[in-house]
């Protein structure tokens, strides 16, 4: 099922989306919250008349880096030891077809498609093989850096952190395989329609399972929380006016213009 969050009316809700034509979707109104237990109102609604927001919105975002050898080997970094792991706060997170505010302390913002993971009950210490029940889907991410931030701060919290640094959506996939996960699904990125990124999720380094077990060994997670699962090659530079688009099989498209901030 994919279920996506969204506004009518000044109204928030969730909404399973029906429909296989990109024109033709409908939202069938949620009753409850996702993550618990939820009916299906049978109120429908055409996803052309909602503003599509957020997916979810998470007490924080986990991300990971340097998880697709090629994408490390481009920025002249090794696969590390042991996961890079950092902090995109909830202010970060932005929705489908939402901008993204080019800060001013960057000069060289780059695009980083990536699977997001959502979580969809609170938990620590996940043992291998309960990983697949604290999963409540997947959506689409770029973790939008700020590249020549990063190359000059020890940390990565301004780079990979600022307002709108996290778009996500355009709506959680709950029925993914996990098997689809580790067999590969394509993952891409265009930016202005001219492709950037092409990977497959089999190139990850480490495993969904392998980064949830990793990351919840220091925290706990909360339904809605999002993992970044890292980028494959082919990162590069936006620029204010264009639009950037991260489609995953399986997922959808999650699009984004870049503008100057206020
Ligand atoms: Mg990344």
């Amino acid at each position: 099922m994919r279920i996506a969050r969204f506004s009518i009316d000044g109204n928030v809700a969730f909404g399973a989306v029906e429909g296989d034509s990109p024109d033709d979707l409908v939202l069938d109104i949620i009753k409850g919250i996702p993550y618990a237990d939820f009916e299906l109102s049978g109120v429908k609604v055409p996803l052309s008349k909602v503003r599509l927001l957020p997916p979810v919105l998470p007490s924080k975002v986990v991300a990971i880096g340097r998880n697709y050898a090629e994408h490390a080997a481009e920025l002249g970094n090794e696969v590390p030891d042991i996961p890079v792991a950092f902090l995109k706060p909830s202010t970060a997170v932005t929705g489908p077809g939402d901008p993204i505010a080019y800060p001013s302390f960057s000069s060289e913002l780059h695009h980083e498609a990536e699977l997001a993971v959502v979580i969809g009950r609170m938990c620590r210490e996940v043992p291998r093989e309960r990983v697949k029940d604290v999963i409540f889907g997947y959506t689409c991410a770029n973790d939008v850096t700020a590249r020549d931030v990063q190359k000059r701060e020890k940390q990565w919290a301004r780079a990979k952190g600022f307002d709108t640094s996290c778009p996500l959506g355009p709506w959680v996939e709950t029925g993914l395989d996990p098997a689809a996960i580790a067999d590969g699904l394509a993952i891409q990125c265009t930016v202005n329609g001219e492709q950037r990124q092409l990977g497959r999720t089999s190139d990850m380094v480490r495993s969904v399972e392998d980064l949830i077990v990793h990351i919840t060994e220091a925290m706990t997670l909360l339904p809605g929380d999002v993992i970044l699962t890292g980028t494959p090659a082919g990162v590069g530079p936006l620029n204010v006016g264009d639009e950037v688009a991260v489609t995953i099989e399986g997922i959808g498209t999650l699009t984004n213009k870049v503008i100057k901030r206020d």
